[in-house]
């Protein structure tokens, strides 16, 4: 521990040299871009396999600056996944073509309008 104290201390008078342990201080910098970037699309990373990815995504990628964003991107991340309801249409059956009305299969006339299915 002391140790790395003792480099900390060198390294950050030598900021400003060209030689010595620059090159760790930038692979330290990567890292911590690494890991903001990783912090600024978390969103999009919940969201990856949600059906509104695409909106999290730019919602994140837009407006994650603006915190207000990050974490309205979040939420909906987060939120669970609405379904549509789809009412479930028989598959035996026609409709009429004139009427609309769902008529069971073997009939030949629509028994709303009383055309021919
Ligand atoms: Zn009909």
């Amino acid at each position: 521990m002391e140790q790395s104290a003792d480099s900390k201390r060198i390294k950050r008078s030598e900021r400003r040299s060209s030689s010595g342990p620059r090159s760790r201080e930038r692979g330290e910098n990567m890292t911590f871009l690494f890991l903001s970037a990783i912090m600024y699309f978390l969103p999009t990373i919940l969201a990856r396999h949600k059906a509104d990815f695409m909106a999290i995504f730019l919602v994140n990628l837009f407006l994650g600056w603006t915190v207000i964003g990050w974490f309205v991107a979040l939420i909906r991340a987060c939120s669970t996944q609405r379904y549509i309801p789809v009412s479930m249409v028989p598959s035996a059956g026609r409709f009429c073509s004139q009427c609309g009305a769902l008529s069971p299969s073997g009939v030949h006339f629509c028994g709303t309008c009383g055309r021919a299915v």
